[in-house]
């Protein structure tokens, strides 16, 4: 059985006075709410430290939403593994789609992030999507495939289970469009045969695979109870407490 995981990504959203209300609201919320879900929340660099401290007695896991794999230099304005552990943080967004489109970070840069992640006890949140024009030129199983294999060259297969995949349709990500459960269904499906081909089968079986793009407490019910959908990753839904709650407490 795959614990599954809600993980929440804040992006470039709340202070450090917003951040404090809304990571309390969600610890708070959790006490009064049955679920089997594992909670990762990825608050913006600058609240991290402070929101590790309010999560620290609760199951609330802390994660951030981007590093650079170099350990340390003149890179300006980027944010270390060692850095990101010193505030608490146990995972790492890699990859997500917004990196990719809008800072152009090539497959081979987030390789290289996602190792050193592991290298320094980091599990990477490894986010994979195609564009609206790549599916409907029938080429999303190809883009996938290679952002895959690009992304997890040179990754063990112990490696491999500290890594979370998490499958975004670029067309899905803050539009309010969603993905329907059987379409979704049908890339974790083809992801976990990929996994099983370049590891094994019995790492395919054991490795999580979230669905992200405009999860809400409206789709999210219909969203996991897919056989291969191991949880989500939640961007605009999990800026309220109460939203992010009602999705959290789907997994029971
Ligand atoms: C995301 O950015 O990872 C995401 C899934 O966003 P949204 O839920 O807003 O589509």
């Amino acid at each position: 059985m795959r614990t599954k995981i809600i993980a929440g990504n804040w992006k470039m959203n709340k202070t450090l006075s917003e951040s404090i209300t809304l990571a309390s609201g969600i610890v708070n919320g959790l006490n009064n709410i049955n679920t089997k879900a594992e909670v990762i929340i990825c608050p913006p660099f600058t609240s991290l430290e402070t929101v590790n401290s309010l999560i620290k007695n609760s199951k609330v896991k802390l994660g951030a939403q981007n590093m650079h794999f170099e350990d340390h230099g003149a890179f300006t304005g980027e944010i270390s593994a060692a850095m990101l552990k010193s505030v608490g943080c146990e995972f790492v967004i890699l990859g997500h789609s917004e990196r990719r489109h809008i800072f152009m970070e090539p497959d081979e840069m987030i390789n290289k992030k996602i190792k050193k992640a592991l290298g320094s006890n980091l599990k990477p949140v490894f986010c994979i999507g195609e564009t609206l024009e790549e599916r409907e030129s029938n080429s999303t199983f190809k883009v996938l495939e290679t952002q895959v294999r690009n992304g997890l060259a040179n990754v063990t297969g112990s490696e491999l289970l500290n890594i979370i995949i998490a499958y975004e349709p670029v067309w899905a990500i803050g539009t309010g469009k969603t993905a329907t459960p059987e379409q979704a269904q049908e890339v974790h499906q083809f992801l976990r045969n990929l996994i099983s081909q370049m590891f094994s089968e019995e790492s395919s079986k054991i490795v999580r695979i979230l669905y992200g793009g405009s999860v809400k407490p409206s789709n999210a019910e219909s969203l996991l109870s897919k056989e291969d959908i191991d949880g989500a990753l939640v961007g605009g839904a999990c800026l309220q407490a109460e939203s992010f709650l009602q999705i959290i407490s789907v997994v029971n």
